[in-house]
């Protein structure tokens, strides 16, 4: 099939799911219309699944499909496609950054968000930290339209950073966060500011002097009304842990909408920004949770896009992939299948905070001869399903061994004041990461790495011109074609003091030599 045959096929399924997606909403829109729909769109969605490969997409609809399966007293295979699976067109994109295979969030979302490689570590500029690149998000503002950065974790962290600040190191949180309260953007949503003390104040109060209305509760937020620049933060916890009264993704999405919309449009960029840390602790229930959180906030923008098909476009895809996760063979061992993930009622971070933590501080240990005492047992029976007579030997074992570990390792930190790293679980701690983990077996959920792996991530986009996201592409062809789509132009690189001209939330000082930079924190 040639690459016109392929558009055109492309187009056809557009019509097909597009007609679908606004049915009954918008019934005046021809199927010609959709056909046709190489328009500029005027709302435009980004949504980033930080670390979401293919495996934890399609994990969470085999979940899915296993849960209602259960609930039905079905056997057999069951998949129940999410949204974005079901956008008309689809990709893969590289991450590979200016530095590595293996990207990091700062280079890979330097590259969604300006079109431009660089290295590890740095937020919108060049690998010698000598220029700044323009995200599209910025040149979408220049344009006129209205924009929102939102994100269920550190609003500061490199995956939002990368459309509104500009620094060498992303550890630079302080630094980061002033850019922050100068951004012009008129929607900025997620968890904490990560280090909101520093020498000229409190960034949420640099923000308010800056007449951005300052919203740190769910009730706050509620308040705000388009008109004013509003800022949102409050500790988001992972979507398992998440009580009723907390705030979600797709709450934090539909406020955007309704900040942000007006007649000259908006650019919203949205991250799922804690499929990475259940990934980095290869905990497949957090994982997955995380994952149906970003497709209930795609659920948002779809709403918004019945309303408006032949202007919005919507575009899903990860900045790269986390855990190397594998979806294996082993669910058969149990009848729930991969449903057996519902008995983890906690993520492993939620798990250590609420009981590890003071197992450890409390409980005697002398000797990998000591065994886990029975209040722990107990309370892995309730909380990852891991009861005493649904484990086998070598389960037990494993349990034990990380419990050792733990205990062996309390208290002991490297020269930087780190957890020390137990050989077979790096810097985590052994026992929440191990019971995590035999949940995830359970299910036929394997992990072969505790870090970032180079797989393509996927594509998904549905909308104005969503055909420029077809096919086999690379994570600097994201921004591209949003800005092609939008009829834009992404500026040519600026010196930090070009940039400091035009933009008032440039970085501070004119990096020169990227030696002059010190990293505080990783
Ligand atoms: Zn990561």
């Amino acid at each position: 099939m040639t690459r016109i045959e392929r558009r055109a096929t492309c187009w056809l399924a557009v019509a097909c799911v597009g007609l679908w997606l606004a049915a009954g909403c918008a019934p005046s829109v021809t199927e010609q219309q959709v056909l046709s729909n190489q328009g500029v769109p005027k709302y435009v969605f980004l949504f980033i699944g930080d670390g979401m490969g293919v495996a934890h997409v399609h994990a969470a609809e085999i979940y899915l499909g296993a849960v209602e399966n259960a609930k039905a007293g079905k056997s057999g295979p069951g998949v129940r496609r999410l949204t974005m699976t079901q956008f008309p067109v689809s990709g893969l994109i590289t991450t590979h950054s200016a530095s590595s295979q293996v990207t990091d969030s700062a280079a890979a979302g330097t590259a969604l968000a300006t079109g431009h490689k660089t290295s590890n570590g740095t937020v919108s500029m060049d690998p010698d930290a000598k220029v700044c690149y323009t995200s599209v998000a910025t040149a979408a503002r220049a344009r006129g339209m209205k924009v929102g950065i939102v994100s269920s974790t550190c609003i500061t962290d490199a995956t939002p950073a990368v459309f509104y600040a500009h620094q060498p190191y992303r550890g630079e949180q302080y630094e980061v966060g002033l850019q922050l309260a100068a951004s012009p953007f008129e929607y900025i949503a997620g968890s904490e500011v990560g280090e909101a003390e520093g020498p000229q104040g409190n960034i949420l109060d640099i923000a308010r002097s800056k007449g951005v209305q300052v919203a740190t509760s769910r009730y706050e937020l509620a308040t705000c009304r388009p008109g004013r620049r509003v800022f949102f933060q409050e500790k988001i916890p992972y979507e398992i842990d998440r009580p009723p009264h907390r705030v979600s993704l797709a709450e934090l999405t539909a406020k955007g909408i309704e900040l942000l919309d007006n007649p000259d449009g908006f650019f919203m960029m949205v991250e799922g920004g804690k499929i990475d840390g259940g990934g980095h602790n290869n905990d497949a229930a957090a994982t997955i949770g995380e994952v149906l959180a970003l497709d209930a906030a795609i659920d948002e923008a779809v709403r918004f896009y019945r309303k408006h098909p032949l202007e919005t476009l919507i575009v899903v895809t990860a900045d790269h992939e986390t855990g190397a996760m594998a979806l294996n063979n082993d669910y058969k061992r149990s009848p729930l299948g991969m449903a057996v993930l519902a008995g983890q009622t906690q993520s492993w971070n939620a798990f250590s905070f609420e009981v590890f933590n003071s197992v450890k501080e409390t409980q005697t240990w002398t000797s990998t001869d000591d065994n886990i005492p029975e209040d722990l047992w107990q309370a892995l029976g309730s909380r990852f399903g891991l009861t005493w007579d649904t484990l086998t030997d070598a389960e037990k074992t494993m349990l034990e061994d990380a419990y050792d570990a733990s205990m062996a390792s309390r208290g002991k930190v490297d020269e930087k004041g780190r957890r020390l790293a137990v050989p077979g679980y790096s810097r985590y701690e052994p026992l929440p990461l191990t019971a995590a983990k035999l949940v995830g077996y359970r299910a036929g959920i394997g992990w072969s790495t505790f870090g970032h792996s180079p797989m393509p991530v996927p594509v998904w986009a549905v909308g104005a011109a969503a055909w420029r996201f077809d096919g086999f592409n690379d994570n600097t062809d994201i921004p591209k074609g949003l800005a092609a789509a939008m009829r834009i132009e992404l500026p040519e690189p600026q010196t930090a003091a070009e940039m400091a001209r035009s933009d008032s939330a440039a970085p501070r000082q004119d990096y020169t030599n990227r030696a002059d930079m010190v990293p505080t924190r990783k």
